[in-house]
């Protein structure tokens, strides 16, 4: 499967549709999921074209890697949720194709939190 670059978090990098931004830098965007499943949902996406996780570690640059991982700290941090900055903990995972769930084909992170996230898996 080949990157589509129409997906709508391609089109959000691209400034074409509009986001509510929490943070960004060279690596990554991050901003709220459209339709929350907790208090907080927000989103982490990397800039590059990567389909999934997989996608990502097999293709990404160590840079690009490290970029990542930390902006879902950094994200964490800002919506104050870190345990490191005193919050009270997170959730965060990504969906890898038709078994995991995922429906949007650019890699994101989700993040979870300011609430119990509950059960890990339903
Ligand atoms: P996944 O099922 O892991 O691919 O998750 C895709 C997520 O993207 C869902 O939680 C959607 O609510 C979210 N989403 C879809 N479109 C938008 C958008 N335009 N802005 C923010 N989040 C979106």
């Amino acid at each position: 499967m080949s990157y589509d670059n129409n997906n709508i978090f391609a089109k959000i990098l691209r400034g074409e549709i509009p986001c509510k931004k929490i943070y960004e830098d060279e690596f990554v965007l991050s901003f709220f999921d459209i339709n929350p499943q907790k208090k907080i949902h927000a989103l982490v996406i990397p800039k590059g074209k990567y389909i999934d996780l997989d996608d990502f570690n097999n293709k990404a640059s160590k840079e690009e890697i490290i970029g990542l991982m930390k902006g879902i700290t950094t994200v964490a941090k800002k919506l104050g949720i870190s345990i490191n900055n005193k919050g009270d903990g997170y959730r965060t995972l990504t969906n890898i194709g038709n078994h995991g769930g995922q429906e949007v084909p650019h890699l994101h992170f989700h993040i979870f939190g300011g609430e119990k996230v509950g059960r890990m898996v339903q």
